[in-house]
């Protein structure tokens, strides 16, 4: 998402005749995008901020801004402040960042105010760099779920959709440029909603849309959440053969009591009956998911919970993580922190372990079969391998070369070996 935000803010100051150079100290303007969801991401930003001031030594012209989540949870405005930075404009803003800028050659700017209806549609954002054959597309932004420990919805503000037509811009526009797979984002993308005079656009009804309109493109969406993951978008997955067969599903935790007190809306039967439907209605559908362990009153038994119902869902690859208290947030205002540092990270540590275990027998079981792998390009490792992605989101490496096999194609793979992360095969 961020990614996809700073695309925007580059287009927006593109057209108004901002021009990009190759390095901060050639610099006028430096804009810091950041995101919040993570303690050490932002102070991975106060870092950032204080190793540019060394430049403002050579230009004392120089202005540095915060754009993003975190412009909106520097309320204190101590980096205004004590001049490290310049301005802050928040997620809903972007299209005032020029003036801000301008604004700030006299007086420190705060522009975070957030928007019931900016969706950003009217623009098509460029791409910053080569951008391959994937591209991510913003169809929905913010979000109302208030999970206890997170930011999101206080540095994010209210869900708004996309309109379809600009959704389909966007693809278009990508297509243009040689893109292969689109992965469709909001921080809660499976709740996308649009209403036009005609009907209500849900977001089965729009991937429908979208997979029938653009049958060759690949797509993926990210991220969804298990209560809005309906057996109707399961069935649209599986009748469109051009939308991935990959889930990423944020559990979180595997015992209801954890989920309750984390406000997930779910309970783990609710979750597992998913888990299952994804299995029902799309066969080899691969699944990843987020895990937090040690949040709020965790006990062990809620842990083993969260194990069981990992072997249980079978997850192909996980994000995991210690929880970690964030200020604002309902669980740093009412609930106690009290699982130690060392259980959180024991805890950790065996999720960990097991994730790996998963992850290689997942890889395992394929040994043998053939995929149709979109080849992304050279592999690092070696030069005389290419690699690309299955429809179930796993990294494929096979010996080839791009003229047989450009960026963008599709290889049919078999696999042959495989570790927790990669599988290696050859062209059949
Ligand atoms: S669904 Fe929960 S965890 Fe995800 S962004 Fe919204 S509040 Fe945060």
């Amino acid at each position: 998402m961020n990614f996809s935000d700073s695309e925007l803010i580059a287009t927006i100051l593109t057209k108004q005749n901002f021009q990009f150079v190759d390095s901060a100290d050639q610099a006028e303007v430096i804009l810091i995008n950041t995101c919040s969801i993570r303690d050490n991401a932002e102070q991975r930003i106060y870092k950032r901020v204080s190793e540019l001031q060394h430049l403002r030594k050579k230009n004392k012209q120089l202005k540095i801004g915060i754009v993003g989540c975190m412009s909106e949870r520097i309320d204190d405005e101590k980096m205004i402040e004590e001049g490290k930075i310049n301005f802050l404009v928040g997620p809903d803003s972007y299209k005032n960042i020029s003036n801000v800028i301008f604004q700030s050659e006299n007086e420190r700017v705060t522009d975070v105010l957030l928007s019931h209806t900016e969706t950003y549609e009217d623009i098509v954002p460029e791409k910053l760099i080569e951008q391959g054959i994937s591209a991510f597309v913003a169809i929905m932004r913010g979000c109302e779920n208030f999970c206890a420990y997170c930011v999101v919805p206080y540095t994010r503000g209210k869900e708004r959709s996309r309109p379809p037509e600009s959704i389909i811009l966007e693809i278009q526009s990508h297509i243009d440029k040689g893109v292969a797979e689109i992965t469709l984002l909001g921080q809660n993308v499976n709740s996308y909603q649009f209403s036009n005079n005609l009907k209500i656009i849900t977001f089965p009804l729009l991937l429908d849309e979208l997979a029938g309109f653009f049958p060759h493109v690949r797509f993926r969406f990210a991220t969804s959440h298990p209560k809005d993951l309906s057996d109707e978008l399961l069935h649209i997955m599986a009748k469109h053969q051009n939308i991935c067969k990959s889930i990423h599903l944020p559990m979180q935790s595997g015992s209801s009591a954890v989920l309750h007190r984390m406000n997930r809306k779910y309970s783990r039967e609710w979750y597992l009956q998913r888990i299952d439907s994804i299995y029902e209605i799309l066969p080899g559908c691969t699944i990843s998911t987020d895990i937090i362990t040690g949040f709020c009153g965790e006990t062990h038994e809620d842990h083993l919970e969260t194990i069981s119902a990992m072997k249980y869902a079978n997850f192909f690859h996980a994000f995991m993580f210690k929880y970690s208290e964030r200020k604002g947030t309902a669980a740093a205002k009412t609930m106690d922190d009290d699982v130690s540092e060392e259980v959180k990270s024991e805890r950790l540590t065996e999720i960990i372990a097991i994730q790996t275990q998963l992850s290689k027998k997942h890889n395992e079981r394929d040994i043998g079969q053939v995929f149709e792998v979109l080849v992304e390009g050279v592999s690092k490792r070696n030069d005389l391998e290419l690699m690309g992605r299955t429809t179930g989101n796993k990294v494929v490496i096979f010996e080839g070369d791009l003229k047989m096999y450009p960026p963008g194609s599709y290889a049919k793979v078999k696999i042959d070996e495989c570790s927790s992360a990669t599988l290696k095969g050859c062209v059949v």
